[in-house]
């Protein structure tokens, strides 16, 4: 019989085991295309500032959400349905439950990424009101953005994104299976936006979130930083007037207010919104 420490031990492998492959895959993809089409010229992504940095958000954000994610669920059945039994749990998350549960897995799936993407924007233009909140301020914090820097956020930023925007959609029933499809897209995708690509996508960039566009959304607010909040489709952008693609233009500085005073470090980083 396993105990919970094994049980944990063994979660932190699955995770690093499919990290790894994944970040390598990426890492060359990414150093390929921005050495062709780079958004801004200068060093490349392995020797920008504070690598270490990226590289342990990179890893640790994909165990911190896991383990996050799965309490937070415990907690919410026992709580909002009176579940308690590792059986029952089981039973009502394992292949989503209600009416959500019963649409085609791909319906299932569009569904989830529709409405995650919906609720993120929000949640996002709330970190960014009256200036970016303490908590996003460390996503925002690399001047040298790069595909690496797509991991950097705080845990209150991840609990009130992208971890509790997971949990409400899977309590509404949507199949946590749809995840096995949508985990690589989302990790992809990201990965793209924060990318140093001169990429818009021509026409679609009204349709998917490019590099450009997100890169954009990092510059500082008196050029355009306070736009483009979506995270995969800025028809809510464009929906709720937050959207900025200068034509001809690209953007070109990135980080925050009062970046002398930012901690360059993970842990600095994550006491930053604690300290003042
Ligand atoms: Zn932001
Ligand atoms: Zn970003």
């Amino acid at each position: 019989m396993s105990s919970v420490p094994t049980e944990i031990l063994e979660m932190l492998g699955q995770t690093m085991a499919k990290v790894v492959p994944v970040t390598i895959a990426l890492a060359l993809l990414f150093s390929v295309l921005s050495h062709f089409w780079a958004c801004n010229l200068g060093a490349p992504w392995w020797r920008k500032r504070e690598l270490v940095t990226d590289i342990s958000y990179w890893f640790l954000v994909p165990l911190f959400a896991r383990v996050f994610r799965i309490a937070l669920l415990v907690l919410v059945a026992a709580l909002l349905f009176n579940i308690g039994d590792a059986d029952d749990l089981i039973a009502f998350y394992d292949d989503g439950h209600g009416p959500l549960s019963v649409a085609p897995l791909w319906l299932q799936a569009a569904l989830f990424l529709v409405l995650a993407d919906f609720m993120m924007y929000w949640l996002h233009r709330m970190f960014h009101g009256g200036g970016v909140c303490k908590y996003h301020a460390i996503h925002h914090s690399s001047e040298d953005g790069d595909w690496i820097s797509a991991a950097r956020f705080h845990p209150v930023n991840l609990l009130l994104g992208t971890i509790g925007v997971d949990v409400v959609l899977l309590t509404a029933g949507i199949s946590p299976n749809v995840m096995l499809w949508l985990g690589p897209i989302n990790i992809f995708h990201s990965a793209f936006v924060h990318a140093n690509l001169n990429w818009d996508l021509g026409p679609l960039r009204y349709v998917i979130a490019t590099p450009v566009f997100h890169r954009w959304h990092h510059t500082a607010p008196n050029v355009g930083g306070n736009t483009n909040f979506t995270g995969t489709f800025p028809n809510w952008d464009i929906l709720f007037r937050t959207f900025r693609m200068p034509e001809n233009r690209l953007p070109g500085h990135y980080g925050i207010d009062d970046q002398a005073s930012f901690p360059g470090g993970i842990g600095g980083q994550l006491a930053y919104p604690f300290r003042k």
